[in-house]
């Protein structure tokens, strides 16, 4: 176990459009330091993942990622210890392979201690969440599959089935309560915007609506989720499609009638950015595949069978519109997935081969192994 806690620094080049962050730093600090100089970073949805890990997995950032694509392919370079103890500086001038595999390839080939990333010129947003009442989940299910492909890249949404605990760690607007969310995030003016979400306000009387003119600084506040530790248990699929009856299947699994004890089905809608191959190349291996599907629930470890099997079923279930490829943030740590499925077979090969070089023993074994090539 490697702590990076301490490791926090974030230094911002204003003018470079640029950060500089310790391996340890979460996405709340680079957020609040970079909106100073009226920039903004591709964060994920919780102010308290660490970028690091974020990164390294691709990091798909419901802000601004449909528009500029993957956190990864946004690094400038990495300081990382290598399994031979040696400290580098990778680039794609400097240790090209390395660079690749790293971006993609999270924990898979070094330790990092620090990452320099772009950052972009936005300073604000139209954003927050539509809540719905869950029994309207086939009703806005259907409207917000049919509206997002129309949306211009700069609007970014997902949709997430709650059924909520009354845990104090849960925000009070919904605590305890079985929910349609819409997140959006639209990086375009608010009249832009408002006239963009018009039909999905249309839909059902909200329970709580918060989309709106907000600085960058609050885009936690889309998502809402608890940043207190919560015993919870979670894993994601890709999709490939998702026609009519793929939705009908998931209002089945998770609409009001579902039996289940799933606490967030979350879709989202991927596209634009998010499919184009980054100026330098990376080990990202979702491009192409339109949809992430995450199930999340919650609960003590003594319920950890249960919280599994709750997942389990949502995936199982929609199988049939799986994609070939997997996202690495989105696995379970536990989960006895096979890395040459996550990637596909051809950047398993690189990977394994640059594993090869840089981790012939397999040191970094503890995570999605790639094992080194023969
Ligand atoms: C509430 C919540 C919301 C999330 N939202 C998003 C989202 O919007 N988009 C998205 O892409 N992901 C999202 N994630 C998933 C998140 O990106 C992963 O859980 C990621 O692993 C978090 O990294 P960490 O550094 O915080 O975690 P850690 O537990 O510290 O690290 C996880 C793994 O990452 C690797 N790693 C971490 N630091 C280093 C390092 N310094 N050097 C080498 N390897 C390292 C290691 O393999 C480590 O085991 C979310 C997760 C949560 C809990």
């Amino acid at each position: 176990m490697i702590a990076t806690r301490r490791m926090n620094d974030v230094a911002i080049d204003a003018v470079g459009r640029s950060a500089r962050v310790g391996a340890g730093a979460i996405w709340s600090e680079v957020v609040e330091k970079a909106a100073k100089a009226g920039l903004a970073p591709l964060n994920g949805s919780n102010p308290s993942v660490g970028v690091s890990g974020y990164t390294l997995g691709g990091g798909l950032s419901p802000t601004l990622g449909r528009s500029h694509g993957y956190a990864a392919d946004h690094v400038r370079s990495l300081d990382v210890v290598t399994a031979d103890g040696e400290l580098r500086h990778v680039n794609a001038e400097s240790e090209p392979d390395l660079f690749w595999a790293l971006r993609g390839g999270k924990g898979n080939f070094a330790v990092v201690t620090a990452l320099e990333f772009d950052l972009f010129p936005v300073s604000r947003l139209y954003g927050g969440g539509i809540y719905f009442p869950g029994e309207r989940t086939a009703d806005v299910l259907r409207v917000w599959a049919d509206w997002h492909p129309s949306t211009p890249e700069t609007m970014v949404t997902s949709i997430a089935v709650m059924r909520m605990p009354s845990m104090p760690e849960v925000p009070e607007p919904v605590r305890g309560k079985f929910l349609v969310s819409v997140r959006i995030a639209y990086n375009g003016t608010t009249a832009d915007g408002e006239r963009m979400v018009e039909p999905l306000r249309a839909v059902a009387p909200a329970v709580l609506d918060t989309v709106r003119d907000m600085p960058y600084t609050e885009v936690a506040s889309i998502h809402s989720e608890p940043t207190e530790p919560v015993p919870y248990y979670e894993r994601g699929i890709m999709l490939r499609e998702f026609p009519a009856q793929a939705q009908d299947k998931l209002i089945e699994l998770v609409g009001p009638d579902a039996e289940t004890t799933l606490v967030i089905a979350e879709l989202r809608a991927l596209g634009g950015a998010w499919d184009r191959e980054s100026a330098v190349p990376n080990a990202v291996a979702t491009r192409g595949l339109p949809y992430s599907l995450l199930g999340v629930s919650a609960g003590p470890l003594s319920q950890e069978q249960q919280l599994k099997r709750s997942v389990a079923e949502l995936l199982d279930g929609m199988k049939p519109w799986q994609g070939d490829r997997r996202f690495v943030n989105n696995l379970a740590p536990d989960e006895a997935a096979d890395a040459a499925a996550i990637y596909g077979p051809e950047r398993y090969e690189r990977l394994a081969s640059i594993k090869k070089t840089y981790d012939p023993a397999n040191m970094f074994r503890l995570n999605h192994n790639v094992i080194p090539a023969a």
